[in-house]
């Protein structure tokens, strides 16, 4: 007999442990089977986010900045520092030592909610059962009444450029090079390549990232992509749009990267490239033959509206899913599988989901941008405002970039807010709570904001949508 649970969750990242601790919270008795092995070699719970990607990459966007503000930013406040140097030692270990904080830390709230970790490779069988591989190679099996799928996404691999871990690099690569390349080549300006792209070349590398195209940061508002692109330039990071990577040799120590451009073939040399075209659903062993999951042509797990897969008890959630390939997207439906499956009312709006990009300037936004409203003919008013008029930006040095509301015409509700700009990763919180209480450009113009905050941009910015802005002209 296999031990039984009323729920078995596949898979310990952001969507996972937290849909086990909520079913936990909720009085269910629940597993969860991951197999992601740290730097240690022993389980490392919380998957691609605190493992290799959300957390790590914020550690060494912040060091970097420490770092890159020595000689770009503290020389305007007066402050001079000569002979500043990185060791990349110390700065990687710092990251290594956040990141065992957060995955150890997951350990102790499966503990605290008495979830039972499993450490093993889950696949999943006829009849909600689950066979564990062990890293030994020793199989067992337990079964769940409700079996939660959340097991991620992987890099998507170009078939000319395969991961070599030294010349041809990943995500998890790029968070751990033992010293600073001379030349970075990056394929994909998206979050990935854009952030860790940011983070060597603020180390002094020089970087060119090369995206296919034509538009930089097409998901993004364009104005907030304009403005972005601007700044990126200035810190000398080389974005060359339109650019289609082809192949790959190494030649002398060398990446010798083709691609095409409006110019015709060309040919970069640097001495390491970062692959980051985006990820694909992880589902590799996870599914015996005859379970009944489908995947659609993308190899994401087919779900319906409440994240179920049509199998009796089989969900899935996160980056194996639809949807975009956010933590908090996967943590939010795994919330709401927990208490679907406890018979309670979950929810997740999927209108109101925040991107963020933690570049230099930061990039952050919720909701419609121009061109989706424009095209589904909604009427909506636009109010924009600068950093470079808010006080607490200029005394920070940091008076980059703007806030831009977009209400609807008729009825003044937020339908989308776009930024780029210094904090805006924490601004963008108040727009989505804005939203998510189907507020008004008036409601966010009325509410006090401290002066002097950079939130008094998106004050302004709401004001701006009337024409009412005070510290600019309207
Ligand atoms: P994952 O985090 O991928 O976790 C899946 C887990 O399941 C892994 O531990 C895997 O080993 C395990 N697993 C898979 N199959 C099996 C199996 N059969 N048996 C047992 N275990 C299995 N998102 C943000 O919101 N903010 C950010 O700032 C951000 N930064 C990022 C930076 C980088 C460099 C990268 C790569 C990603 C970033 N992301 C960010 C995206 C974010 O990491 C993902 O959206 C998130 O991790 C998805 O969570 P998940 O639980 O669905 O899957
Ligand atoms: P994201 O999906 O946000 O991680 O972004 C990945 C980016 O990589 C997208 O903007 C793609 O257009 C881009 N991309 C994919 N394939 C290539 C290629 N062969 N050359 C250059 N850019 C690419």
């Amino acid at each position: 007999m296999s031990d039984k649970f009323d729920v078995v969750v596949i898979g310990a990242g952001p969507a996972g442990y937290v849909a086990a601790i909520r079913a936990a919270q909720l009085g269910l008795k629940v597993a969860v089977v991951d197999a992601f092995v740290g730097k240690d070699g022993k389980q490392a719970l919380g998957g691609t986010c605190l493992n290799v990607g959300c957390i790590p990459s914020k550690a060494l966007l912040d060091s970097s900045k420490q770092f890159f503000n020595l000689s770009h930013n503290l020389p305007a406040h007066g402050i001079t520092v000569e002979n500043a140097k990185v060791d990349l030692a110390t700065f990687i270990g710092r990251k290594d030592k956040i990141v065992k904080q957060f995955t150890g830390g997951i350990g102790q709230l499966f503990k605290a909610n008495k979830v039972t970790p499993f450490f093993g490779k889950g696949k999943l069988l006829k009849g909600n059962q689950v066979e564990i591989t062990d890293p030994e190679g020793k199989v067992s099996q337990i079964s769940g009444t409700n079996v939660i799928l959340a097991s991620g996404s992987v890099p998507i691999e170009l078939p000319f450029a395969k991961f070599d871990g030294t010349y041809i690099i990943d995500n998890a690569g790029a968070l751990d090079l033992t010293e600073v390349p001379k030349r970075l080549g990056v394929i994909g300006a998206g979050v990935i390549g854009l952030e860790l792209g940011s983070v060597w070349n603020r180390l002094g590398a020089d970087v060119t990232v090369l995206e296919a195209l034509p538009a930089f940061l097409a998901v993004a508002d364009a104005d907030v992509a304009k403005i972005a692109a601007k700044e990126f330039a200035k810190q000398g990071l080389k974005i060359k749009i339109n650019a289609k990577a082809s192949q790959v040799e190494i030649k002398d120590n060398e990446v010798h990267l083709s691609y095409t451009d409006k110019d015709g073939e060309q040919v970069l040399v640097v001495d390491k490239l970062l692959v980051a075209v985006g990820r694909r659903a992880y589902t590799e062993g996870l599914l015996a033959d005859d379970v009944g999951v489908k995947l659609d042509e993308r190899g994401r797990i087919v779900v319906d509206d409440h994240n179920h897969t049509g199998v009796d008890g089989v969900w899935a959630i996160g980056d194996a899913v639809r949807g975009p390939m956010l933590a908090h997207k996967g943590s939010e439906e795994g919330v709401a599988v927990a208490e679907w499956i406890a018979g309670k009312a979950g929810h997740i709006d999927f209108d109101t989901i925040p991107w963020v990009i933690y570049t230099e300037p930061e990039i952050a936004w919720a909701g419609k941008t121009e061109a989706q409203l424009k095209e589904a003919g909604i009427p909506y008013k636009v109010g924009t405002f600068p950093f470079a008029a808010i006080g607490r930006a200029v005394a920070m040095n940091e008076a980059v970039g703007q806030v831009k509301v977009l209400a609807h015409a008729e009825t003044d509700r937020v339908l989308g807010v776009h930024m780029v700009g210094p904090g805006v990763s924490e601004l963008i919180a108040e727009a989505v709570v804005t939203m998510e209480f189907k507020g008004s450009s008036e409601d966010l113009a009325r509410i006090v904001h401290a002066h002097p905050t950079l939130s008094e941009a998106v004050h302004e910015a709401a004001l701006a949508v009337d024409k009412r802005a005070i510290h600019k002209g309207n």
